[in-house]
């Protein structure tokens, strides 16, 4: 049931312009010291179906028939609009998630103004393909492809990046002129609201965009999918969670997008370059919290560099400042939740029960104030697992990484591809020939060399076998979030 309301005191759903609140709410909760942070209203199916109709509507309206050059404009005006409030974003990513303020600043806020900057500006330069056919008659034929939007799309985000991989879903979605019905996750809903508040202040129509909050399964995400008027789902999470989104959209056939769970690897040859390696891993190993979908907890080590290697890990590891989002110096804050620290404890009392080494951490920090009712985990490394360990194989999702030696080309790829999972990898060698000969040979949607997690957001991301469906990025993204149309005209 929506109850009307001009300012949010709790943070509310945005349906058709306006900021609305149902009667149940949750509590977001700050991985910090456990204070509750905000009351968040719960959409139930009829908040849903109200999303969906509005952005039906707007699509219809003014919206429907706005100009590339205009609705790319409106995409600027709305980056113009974070950066105005880039604090308030900031403030509302660290609260939220607890990650340190300078990571809140330099990627998750900066990334959701690039998005929109890059995908305004891509619509209003791509162009479309056309062919010139022979026909019997030796007249022939012109065959050009348009562009259409899909139509409405649910976009479902998980907290990890919340802004960043929000926006990055939004704006394609909005630039290919569709109406959107996003839901954030549960565990990081401020940073969306404060963006609806910006798409209002812009002037993006009402209906346009649309945000509900809640829960997965039966709640706001659950009532999305299984929506009948919703054209297609754009997903991040985890992998069981894209299957169970698969099913539900089976039988309307809505088109889909996945952006699923990882297990990546890094591989350092004994030629790489040591310390940008050890800087390098140590950025793809702890950055987040170790909560970011490309970080690498298989980290494969050529044997003659192999003790050298873990021992400045474990030195650098030892000295990483866990603490307070914005205290000087601090690399690492809290994981997001207590039930997602608690499923990375168990993972560390897994490790030493299948064996592992601790070579550093392996519990939680104590602080002796509040912070230890929040839920820090200590960045950790293990070595001496077989590869079939389920440390090894599982995605553990926190600043945890298993280093194993090995000796020779062919074996560190046939143990890098012996995966369920495929997103990305990370390769350190100083050698030219065998990083074109070795990248192509990783069964992942995204390969670095001597470096990581360095995007241009005009190249294709994302994963292969149960790390995802499709791609986004640049072009991927129009045509994704296109319905795309061939004319065919007999001359
Ligand atoms: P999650 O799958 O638990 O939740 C993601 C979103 O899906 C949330 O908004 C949640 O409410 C919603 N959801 C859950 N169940 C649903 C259901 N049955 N129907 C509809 N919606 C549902 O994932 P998470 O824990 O929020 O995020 C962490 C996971 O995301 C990790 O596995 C990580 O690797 C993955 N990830 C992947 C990428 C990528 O680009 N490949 C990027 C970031 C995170």
């Amino acid at each position: 049931m929506l109850v009307s309301s001009t300012h949010p005191k709790q943070l509310q759903h945005f349906i058709n312009g306006e900021f609305l609140a149902t009667q149940k709410t949750f509590r977001n909760i700050s991985p910090v010291n456990g204070q509750v942070i905000s009351d968040v209203c719960e959409a139930d199916a009829a908040t849903v179906d109200a999303a969906v109709k509005a952005a039906q509507a707007a699509l219809k309206g003014p919206w429907g028939r706005m100009g590339v050059q205009e609705r790319a404009a409106l995409l600027h005006k709305v980056a113009d609009g974070i950066q105005a409030r880039f604090e308030e974003f900031v403030a509302a990513e660290v609260a939220d998630t607890g990650r340190p303020v300078h990571q809140a600043r330099t990627l998750d806020v900066a990334r959701g103004i690039a998005n929109f900057r890059t995908f305004a500006d891509l619509i209003k330069t791509a162009g479309t393909e056309v062919f010139q056919s022979e026909s019997a008659d030796g007249l022939g034929a012109l065959n050009y492809t348009i562009r259409k939007p899909l139509g409405v799309v649910g976009i479902i985000s998980p907290w990890n990046l919340p802004l960043l991989l929000f926006t990055w879903k939004v704006a394609p979605a909005l630039a290919c002129g569709n109406a959107v019905v996003t839901k954030p996750s549960e565990e990081s809903p401020s940073s969306a609201t404060l963006l609806a508040e910006v798409m209002r202040d812009a002037g993006v129509p009402p209906g346009v965009f649309n945000l509900i909050h809640g829960f997965g399964g039966n709640s706001a995400g659950e009532f999305l999918t299984a929506h009948a008027d919703v054209d297609a789902i754009t997903f991040t999470g985890e992998s069981k969670t894209g299957s169970t989104i698969m099913k539900a959209v089976a039988d309307d056939m809505k088109e889909v997008s996945f952006e699923l769970g990882g297990k990546n690897a890094a591989v350092v040859f004994a030629d790489a370059d040591f310390d940008a390696a050890i800087d390098g891993v140590m950025r793809s190993s702890f950055t987040n919290s170790g909560q970011v979908c490309l970080c690498s907890e298989r980290v494969y080590v050529e044997r003659p560099i192999f003790d050298r290697f873990v021992a400045a890990m474990k030195q650098r590891t030892d000295a990483l400042q866990v603490g307070y989002p914005g205290d000087d110096g601090v690399d690492m804050g809290p994981l997001i939740s207590h039930g997602h620290r608690d499923k990375v404890l168990s993972y560390y009392r897994l490790a030493v029960e299948e064996g592992a080494t601790v070579v550093a951490g392996g519990g939680t920090p104590r602080f002796g104030d509040e912070r230890d009712d929040g839920a820090y985990v200590q960045p950790t490394i293990w070595t001496g697992l077989p590869d079939s360990a389920r440390c090894v194989t599982e995605e553990i999702f926190g600043p945890v990484c298993h280093i194993a030696p090995f000796d020779s080309e062919e074996e560190v790829i046939a143990r890098v591809n012996d995966s369920d999972y495929g997103l990305a990898c990370a390769l350190w060698t100083t050698n030219l020939k065998r990083a074109h000969r070795v990248a192509p040979q990783i069964e992942a949607g995204l390969v670095w060399v001597n470096t990581w997690f360095l995007r241009d957001l005009r190249t294709p991301f994302g994963g292969v076998k149960q790390s995802g469906l499709g791609r986004e990025g640049g072009r991927y993204s129009l045509e994704f979030y296109s319905e795309v149309t061939n004319i065919c005209i007999k001359l």
